[in-house]
């Protein structure tokens, strides 16, 4: 374990954290009043605690809730899935104004010892073995991380008494729903990958810990995000370096498959919201999509435009476990999550080839 930042709580918070509990949050800090902040009248500055915060998704959360005046920890193993270099070069910016737990989920105690020190008001759930491929290559792997490290962050909040939760679910636990827009009321009962199992599974044991223990749970289905700082395991990266790098590309299947993309700024929107809201029912789900459904030759054309480059097609046959579209009806997260997906893929595809070259410059291998 590591633990950092916490000197310069004072840049933060220049006083002693002072909430009182709050009737209309429902937040349990113990000596003051919870402080509304800009963004309406539900919205109160919290210590949050966001897991995988040296992540994608994770490290524009928590520069979002830092520009919000809430404070900030992190727990993040910083593992080897693609390279940790990445991981801290996402957190340089902040690292200096969060606390950082260097911690594994997979180990009960320790998510016990960093619920217990970072004493959140609120935990975002990002932190999970994400990805569809290498979930069939390693399914335990993706049970022990998704699965069993959900529930120990969770049986550590029910100890400790933290009771707001965010989870990143995903679009893919849909599998191969027929109803297209995808919407949260739609049978789950199929999904077809490791991956979208442990997804699932997360979603069952928040509404447990809703339904027992009153812990409010609000599940995102995240539909692909994309934007600076995308996993490289994804296929806008992995394209984006073969025809910058001037390498063929793997196709699979005929570029037909459809995808719901979303902006990295979009989604952190659907984050805050759902991490400050109060309605019913405890335990909640949310599609986060785009509102576009984009086809694989649309976002290589994309790409190319960015790049300025043509891609060299290696056509692949189609993979196992992968969803032919991805759809997300956002009505609900629009109603109740002030949820606007505003950045169309023509926008963001640049957005992220300008950061993919910035990091080249410094040195960084992406
Ligand atoms: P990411 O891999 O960039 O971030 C996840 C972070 O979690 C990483 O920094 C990693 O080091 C950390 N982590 C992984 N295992 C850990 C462990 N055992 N202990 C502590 N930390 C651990 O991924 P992302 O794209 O930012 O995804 C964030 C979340 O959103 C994940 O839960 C993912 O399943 C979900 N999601 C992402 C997308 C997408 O398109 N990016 C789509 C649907 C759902």
């Amino acid at each position: 374990m590591r633990f950092s930042g916490a000197a310069h709580f004072h840049v933060l918070l220049p006083h002693p954290v002072v909430f009182l509990g709050c009737k209309n949050h429902g937040l349990r800090r113990k000596n003051g009043p919870c402080r509304p902040i800009p963004g309406g009248p539900s919205s109160f500055l919290m210590k949050v605690l966001v897991t995988g915060g040296a992540g994608f998704i994770g490290s524009h959360t928590t520069e979002r809730l830092l520009s919000l005046g809430h404070e900030v920890a992190i727990l993040d193993c910083f593992n080897d899935y693609y390279n940790p270099a990445i991981k801290r070069a996402n957190v340089r910016a902040f690292q200096d104004k969060v606390q950082i737990f260097e911690d594994d989920l997979r180990e009960a105690a320790a998510m016990d010892r960093v619920v217990a020190e970072a004493k959140p008001d609120a935990v975002i759930h990002l932190a999970a073995r994400a990805g569809v491929r290498p979930s069939i290559e390693a399914p335990e792997l993706y049970i022990d991380t998704n699965i069993k490290g959900t529930f120990y962050l969770l049986e550590a909040m029910r100890k400790h008494g933290c009771q707001r939760f965010v989870f990143a679910s995903s679009s893919s636990v849909y599998g191969v729903n027929k109803k297209i827009p995808f919407a949260e009321e739609d049978p789950i009962l199929q999904t077809i990958s490791p991956y979208a199992m442990t997804k699932m599974t997360g979603e069952q044991i928040c509404s447990n810990y809703a339904q027992l223990y009153a812990i409010r749970c609000v599940c995102l289905r995240f539909f692909t995000v994309y934007g600076p700082r995308q996993r490289p395991d994804l296929a806008i990266s992995k394209f984006t370096r073969a025809i910058l790098d001037g390498k063929p590309i793997d196709k699979y299947g005929e570029g037909h498959t459809r995808r719901d993309y979303t902006f990295i700024s979009d989604i952190v929107d659907g984050i805050i919201g759902a991490l400050n809201f109060n309605g019913d029912p405890l335990c909640s789900i949310y599609n986060l999509g785009g509102s576009q459904n984009v086809s694989l030759n649309e976002m290589i054309a994309a790409i190319e435009q960015a790049v300025g480059k043509q891609a060299i097609i290696n056509q692949m046959s189609e993979q196992p476990g992968d969803v032919p579209l991805t759809s997300a009806d956002v009505t609900k997260a629009m109603r109740d999550l002030n949820f606007k997906p505003t950045t169309h893929i023509d926008q963001g595809i640049p957005k992220f080839v300008e950061w993919f070259l910035q990091m080249r410059a410094e040195g960084a291998v992406l």
